[in-house]
C-alpha cells in the first residue's frame, strides 16, 4: 500500500504528506487494519477531517488535523495558518515570507497585473502603493524623489524603471527558492 490516507486532490505538499504517512501508521499499529479511504480532505487549502460513525477513525483523523495545522506545508518545519490572496496556507514565518515576495515580484512585473491596490502601472508607483515586501527590497539609489510644496519630498518608481528592476527582481525570486529550499535556514527577506 502506497499512500494508504492519501488526501484528495492528490497534490498534497510533500512535507503534509509525511504527517499523513505517520498518522496512517500509527492507525495501522493501534488497529491492525489500514484506513481504506482517506481521511483528511483538503478545502480552501486546509485539511479537515472526512470520518463518521468510527470513534477510533475520527481521533486519529483529528490528530492528523492538528498536526497539519501546526506544520509548514513547504519545509515542515513548525508552522500556522496564514492568509495570502485569499487562499489559506499552513507554513513558517520563512516560507512564507519567501512564497509572498515571489508573488508580489510576479506580479508587479506582470504589466496586466490586477489594480485592486490602486496600482496605475502606466504612470508610476508611489512609494506606499508598492508592497511592503517589495519597497523592502528596492536598492535606495533606485528610487526617484520629488519636492511636493506643502507635502514634502516624494519617492517614486516610474514603470521603466520598475521594467529596469525586473532582471533583477526576478533573479531575487529565484534566490529565494533556493534559500527556503534549505530547511534550518532562516530566509531573512522583506524587512523595512
Ligand atoms: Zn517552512
Amino acid at each position: 500500500m502506497e499512500h494508504p490516507n492519501k488526501v484528495a486532490p492528490s497534490n498534497v505538499p510533500t512535507a503534509w504528506q509525511r504527517v499523513l504517512d505517520t498518522y496512517a501508521l500509527k492507525y495501522q499499529r493501534a488497529t491492525g487494519k489500514a484506513f481504506e479511504k482517506p481521511f483528511v480532505a483538503l478545502m480552501n487549502g486546509l485539511p479537515f477531517s472526512t470520518v463518521e460513525r468510527d470513534t477510533v477513525a475520527e481521533g486519529f483523523a483529528r490528530k492528523t488535523v492538528t498536526a497539519l495545522l501546526h506544520t509548514c506545508q513547504q519545509c515542515g518545519r513548525s508552522g500556522r495558518r496564514r492568509r495570502h490572496t485569499r487562499r489559506y496556507t499552513v507554513m513558517c514565518a520563512a516560507c512564507f515570507s519567501a512564497r509572498a515576495l515571489r508573488a508580489d515580484i510576479a506580479a508587479l512585473l506582470d504589466d496586466d497585473a490586477p489594480t485592486e491596490a490602486g496600482f496605475r502601472p502606466e504612470v508610476a508607483w508611489h512609494e506606499h502603493e508598492l508592497p511592503p515586501r517589495i519597497r523592502g527590497v528596492i536598492p535606495s539609489q533606485i528610487w526617484r524623489q520629488t519636492d511636493i510644496p506643502g507635502v514634502g519630498p516624494v519617492r517614486y518608481l516610474g514603470k521603466a524603471d520598475v521594467q529596469a528592476l525586473a532582471v533583477w527582481l526576478t533573479k531575487l525570486a529565484c534566490l529565494v527558492d533556493e534559500e527556503t529550499a534549505t530547511a534550518g535556514s532562516e530566509a531573512k527577506v522583506g524587512a523595512g
